[in-house]
């Protein structure tokens, strides 16, 4: 029913006129250039919130685009840093070329996460779909053995392989892991992925429970009060929390500019009061800053791949009390 719902309104946004969609993005997307992500960032900076700044855009077609990304993530490391602000880079791994030449996009990426660890700041590889899963791990464990370590990437709850990456990794980077864990937005077959919404609490839950294990740096991505409350109370079992001092045995030393072995990310414009009552809690909490030029094409893309958001935008509109910025 959900679902239906979803689709129909998912159909009119699409007929919808370009300044109409513009109007809704606007609590989403910080703008359309770096100005426009610098002044959102210096906003919310007052509610001591950090962040992750994302150039928007995602598979391309040609090399050149990805140089584009490239060239325009350097602009971003050069903003950070002139702004002071407290921030990191999200990056595509397929926006860099990884689809088009696996080389080629190795080594955009690679030279990217370098100029990053020039100024001591971490480069976060979101998770495209399942075609990219193994890849964009890959790519991480690469730059690790490389030597290259301000680089984690995102691993989706959803996915039932998950569990088992984490495992993987762990053998692999021990406490230099540093995943961004969420639920996962693309909506994979049930071959591959829990498809109900409870299943897929449960299993990202499960493997929340896993990075604490593991000694890994988690950083929990959610608005869903199951996974934040469920967070709260195994950090509380672990003994982790605010302004502690990480105390797994097998944890990585504190890391500038992270939280205690731990943060919580949201969405720009979505859940503001949980987010802020996070970090009132004395919680890192980081926004995810999206930005650029290509923000319809990239609402659109959104909505196409998960017409869940359609109902939860829909709702945050009409219902402005369930979710405000
Ligand atoms: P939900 O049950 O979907 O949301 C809980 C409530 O939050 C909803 O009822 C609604 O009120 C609100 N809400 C959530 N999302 C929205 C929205 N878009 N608009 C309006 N209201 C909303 N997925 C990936 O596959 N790869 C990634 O790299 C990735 N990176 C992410 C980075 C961050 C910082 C965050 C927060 C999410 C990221 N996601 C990524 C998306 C994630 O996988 C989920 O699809 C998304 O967070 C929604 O799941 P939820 O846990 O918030 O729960």
């Amino acid at each position: 029913m959900v679902n239906l719902f979803s689709r129909m309104i998912v159909g009119i946004t699409l007929r919808m006129p370009r300044w109409f969609v513009r109007w809704i993005s606007r609590r989403y997307v910080a703008g359309s250039n770096l100005d426009d992500a610098v002044k959102v960032m210096k906003r919310l900076e007052k509610e001591q919130a950090c962040f992750t700044i994302d150039v928007l855009g995602e598979e391309i077609s040609t090399l050149n685009e990805a140089t584009f990304f490239l060239e325009e993530y350097q602009r971003v490391i050069k903003a950070i840093v002139d702004n002071q602000i407290d921030a990191n880079l999200s990056i595509k791994p397929t926006a860099f070329g990884l689809l088009i030449d696996k080389e080629v996009g190795m080594s955009n990426i690679e030279k990217l996460v370098k100029d990053a660890a020039e100024y001591d700041m971490f480069v976060r590889l979101d998770m495209e779909d399942h075609r990219v899963t193994e890849d964009t791990i890959n790519v991480v464990l690469d730059l690790h053995s490389n030597g290259i370590t301000n680089v984690g990437c995102v691993l989706q709850g959803r996915l039932y392989r998950t569990i088992d990456d984490i495992n993987d990794v762990a053998k692999k980077l021990g406490p230099a892991a540093d995943y961004r864990i969420c639920k996962g937005i693309y909506l994979e077959s049930e071959d591959i992925a829990h498809t109900s919404r409870n299943d897929i609490i449960s299993a990202t839950n499960d493997c929340i429970d896993a990075m604490i294990s593991s000694g890994a740096y988690f950083a929990v991505a959610s608005h869903d009060h199951p996974v934040i409350d469920h967070t709260l109370k195994a950090l509380k079992k672990a003994g982790m929390g605010p302004g502690i001092e990480d105390v797994r045995a097998n944890a990585a030393k504190p890391r500038k500019n992270k939280g205690p072995g731990y943060e919580f990310q949201m969405l720009l414009g979505v859940r503001g009061p949980l987010r802020r009552k996070l970090r009132k809690d004395g919680h890192r909490t980081r926004v995810y800053i999206p930005y650029g030029e290509k923000w319809y094409e990239y609402s659109i893309r959104r909505l196409r791949e998960n017409p869940t958001i359609a109902t939860q935008v829909t709702k945050a509109i009409l219902m402005p009390w369930s979710n405000r910025p």
